[in-house]
């Protein structure tokens, strides 16, 4: 594929990074991508994708070497997740295993939590999810029923999730409940449940619009009885307060993604305009192509330009929220808008599932929807202006 900026290399990547940017492209090009076709028709990636990438040292980049991670920074996450990505494997759900599950027990668990689950995940053993969306709420987290109630030395947990990614082969949940159901975000605590737990239930893995082999589902805690070690952390209300903090980070991952199928979406339709002939000339050199692609090229690095800068703010520990929600807002809608031109420009090629342009279509759209909506992303960047 046709690499689309000549004079423009991310500022924050080294030596270092180049070398794990290298071993992941070459990791999932072997690995992964020949068998995308059948993970997308079976709704699922293969469990033994997990295992394959923790004994490769992709799981958990960011995990310190003490809890059997790669002891690397969140650029080396945004590495794996990039090389993901441009091996066209967009279903794995690793961003949620690694660069969300895994950071709220290394930010917010004890050490004895980290010790128990941290490693076990940087092999693959076991699989992170994290459930707070609900049937009845998913921008409101503030207002989730799910509840986590003390009894005895447990807490028993009742409600039910939906549109969980990993929920098919989550080992471990990270699950939003109320442990004070009187309480707004103030009673809301996260709670860590093992999914042999028989108390949990796994429903559907649902299906969708797009990404296919995304494994998304329901879940179902009835009378779920667990240890109240199992509170992530020492105190008690403190979950809204760390998926506030935790927010700006997935945020930035998914504007991240937006930005690298941006830019594969121009390269291969790059290629595809260069060997397709219309009226006895190649259809790049219509004019109307080379400007709808000028435009994208334009939009994709200022897209990649905005996002590195959020990637050295958040390294230094100074992305703000807003600023992470713009990323998140501006680079997703984008990202919908050049594939939607790109597909058009593959004439009716693009709406055929064997070329990638069509997938990338139907796997962009929910870059608008989760990890907050966009609509939420201009609310939380409106409340700056006042
Ligand atoms: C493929 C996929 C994977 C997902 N993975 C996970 C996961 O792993 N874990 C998890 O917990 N969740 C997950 N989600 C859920 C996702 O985060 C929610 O769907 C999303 O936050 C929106 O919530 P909702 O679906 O309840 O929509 P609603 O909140 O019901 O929103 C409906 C509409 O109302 C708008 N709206 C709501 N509030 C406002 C407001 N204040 N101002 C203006 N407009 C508003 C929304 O923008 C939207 O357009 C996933 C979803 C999908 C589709």
């Amino acid at each position: 594929m046709t690499a689309i900026f000549e004079n423009y290399e991310s500022p924050w990547l080294n030596d270092e990074l180049r070398i794990l940017q290298d071993a992941a492209r070459k990791f999932f090009t072997t690995e992964f991508t020949p068998h995308v076709n059948a993970w997308n028709e079976a709704g699922l990636v293969d469990r033994s994708a997990w295992t394959l990438a923790g004994q490769a040292g992709l799981l958990c980049a960011e995990v310190p070497t003490e809890y059997g991670g790669g002891g690397g920074s969140y650029l080396h996450e945004t590495v794996v997740a990039e090389e993901q990505l441009r091996a066209g494997v967009s279903g794995w759900g690793n961003q949620v295993h690694s660069q969300i599950v895994a950071p709220y027990i290394l930010n917010y668990g004890r050490e004895d939590q980290r010790q128990h689950w941290l490693p076990k995940m940087a092999t693959g053993e076991m699989v992170g999810a994290i459930a707070m969306t609900e049937p009845n709420t998913g921008s409101d987290l503030q207002a989730v029923r799910t509840t986590a109630i003390k009894d005895g030395d447990d807490y028993v947990i009742n409600g039910s999730k939906t549109y969980i990614t990993n929920g098919q082969h989550c080992d471990l949940v990270i699950v939003v409940a109320k442990t004070d159901p009187s309480q707004g975000a103030k009673g809301i605590s996260l709670i860590v449940v093992e999914t042999d737990n028989p108390g949990f239930k796994r429903g559907r893995n649902l299906e969708k619009l797009g990404q296919h082999s995304a494994d998304t589902s329901e879940m179902f805690f009835a009378d779920c009885r667990v240890p109240q070690a199992a509170l992530l952390g020492d105190e008690e209300g403190k979950g809204f307060i760390h998926l506030m903090q935790q927010l700006p980070q997935e945020r930035l991952n998914i504007a991240q993604a937006a930005v690298v199928e941006m830019e594969r979406a121009i390269g291969i339709t790059i290629d595809f305009v260069k060997e397709r002939k219309a009226f006895g000339q190649r259809v790049l050199d219509f004019q109307n192509t080379k400007f709808k692609l000028a435009e994208a090229k334009t939009e994709a690095l200022i897209a990649r330009t905005f996002v590195d800068q959020c990637l050295i703010k958040h390294i230094n520990g100074e992305l703000d929220p807003a600023t992470a929600s713009m990323a998140k807002y501006w680079t997703t809608q984008k990202q919908n808008e050049i594939i939607d031109e790109c597909l058009q420009l593959h004439g009716g090629a693009g709406f055929m599932d064997e070329y990638e342009i069509s997938r990338m279509y139907r796997d962009a759209r929910v870059q608008k929807i989760y990890g907050g909506t966009n609509e939420i992303m201009k609310e939380l960047i409106g409340r700056t202006l006042d």
